[in-house]
C-alpha cells in the first residue's frame, strides 16, 4: 500500500484544475482533530463500503462547516489510499441573493482542488412555492438534490458525498421518532431511485463540534446562509434543545444515540413487516431482567 501523495486530474468540461501550492497548514490542534475525524470517517467508509476503486465521486461543497471538513478529509483520503478514485467538488450556486460565488471558487483554485460551480435559480422557486414564514430548508435541499443528481450524471460521477454528520443522524432520527412516527435515521448510503447514483455520508459518525473545531483551526471561508437564517425550522430546533437539555444530564447521549443505529435489535422493536422479513417468529433472548424491566 503506498501511502505517497498523488494528484488527480478530471478530463471534465467546467471544472477548474489550479495547481496546488507546495505546503499546506499544520497547526498542530488541526493535526490531532484531522485524524480523529480521519479515523471515524475510515470506519464509516469501510462499515458501509463507501468507495471502491474506479469511483468517481462528486463532493457536494455549500460553504457551510461541514462539506468543507469533509472534502478536505476526503482529498486526504484519496492521497494516501491504496485505491484509485477521483474527487470532484460541486457547489450549486442557488441564486440566493449576495451569494458570494467568488469566496469558495477562490478557495478550491487557492487549494489547487478539482471544482466546478453550478448556477441554478432554486431561489426563486422556493420563494414562490413556500409561504411566508414557513420553512424553506426542505424544499430548497431537495431542489439542491436534484440538480447534484443531474450534475452528478452529467459529470460520470456513480456517487455523491454530502457532508451530515452524526448530529444530523441523530437528530433526524428524533425527529422523525417524535414528529413522524418512524424509526430511522438518515441513511449512510443510499441508491436513488433511478439506481444510477448513490448517495454517501462519509461523515455519518463524526461529532459536529470536532468537525467545527476542525474548520475553525483551518479558517475555511465560511459562507453562510441567509436565507435559512430567517426561517427558523421549529421542529428542528425543539429537538435541538431536547438534546442539548439531555446532553446536560448524560454527556454522551448523542454517541450512545449513534451507537444505538448501529446495534439495533430487531425482536424488540413492534414492526410485523420486519419481523417477516427476518423471519422472526418468536423474540428469542428475553433474559428475566428484560421481563421485569419491562413491567
Ligand atoms: S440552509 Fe439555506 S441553503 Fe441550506 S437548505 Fe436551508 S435554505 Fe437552503
Amino acid at each position: 500500500m503506498s501511502l505517497e501523495p498523488r494528484r488527480r486530474s478530471l478530463p471534465v468540461a467546467g471544472v477548474v484544475h489550479p495547481v496546488r501550492p507546495a505546503s499546506s497548514p499544520t497547526a498542530q490542534d488541526a493535526s490531532r482533530l484531522r485524524k480523529r475525524l480521519l479515523r471515524s470517517m475510515g470506519q464509516c467508509l469501510n462499515d458501509f463500503q463507501m468507495i471502491e476503486s474506479g469511483d468517481r465521486i462528486l463532493c457536494a461543497v455549500s460553504g457551510g462547516k461541514d462539506s468543507y471538513v469533509m472534502h478536505d478529509l476526503l482529498v486526504d483520503l484519496q492521497r494516501r489510499a491504496p485505491i484509485d478514485f477521483e474527487l470532484v467538488a460541486v457547489n450549486v450556486d442557488q441564486g440566493h441573493p449576495n451569494f458570494p460565488r467568488e469566496v469558495l471558487t477562490n478557495y478550491m483554485r487557492k487549494e489547487g482542488h478539482a471544482f466546478r460551480m453550478v448556477h441554478e435559480d432554486t431561489y426563486s422557486i422556493v420563494k414562490e412555492k413556500v409561504p411566508a414564514g414557513k420553512t424553506t430548508c426542505s424544499l430548497c435541499s431537495r431542489l439542491r438534490r436534484g440538480i447534484l443528481y443531474r450534475i452528478a450524471r452529467e459529470m460520470g460521477c456513480g456517487k455523491i458525498a454530502l457532508g451530515h454528520h452524526r448530529d444530523d443522524v441523530v437528530t433526524t432520527l428524533m425527529l422523525n421518532l417524535v414528529f413522524s412516527g418512524q424509526l430511522k435515521a438518515m441513511p449512510p448510503k443510499l441508491v436513488n431511485d433511478q439506481g444510477d447514483v448513490v448517495v454517501i455520508r462519509p461523515l455519518a459518525y463524526a461529532a459536529e463540534d470536532t468537525i467545527a473545531a476542525l474548520a475553525r483551526a483551518r479558517a475555511y471561508p465560511i459562507i453562510p446562509c441567509e436565507l435559512c437564517s430567517t426561517q427558523p425550522n421549529h421542529q428542528r430546533r425543539l429537538i435541538g434543545e431536547l438534546l442539548a437539555e439531555l446532553e446536560q444530564r448524560q454527556p454522551d447521549v448523542r454517541a450512545n444515540m449513534l451507537a444505538a443505529l448501529r446495534n439495533v435489535r430487531p425482536s424488540h422493536l413492534l414492526d410485523t413487516g420486519l419481523w417477516q422479513k427476518l423471519g422472526l417468529e418468536v423474540a428469542t433472548g428475553l433474559s428475566d431482567a428484560t421481563v421485569s424491566d419491562a413491567d
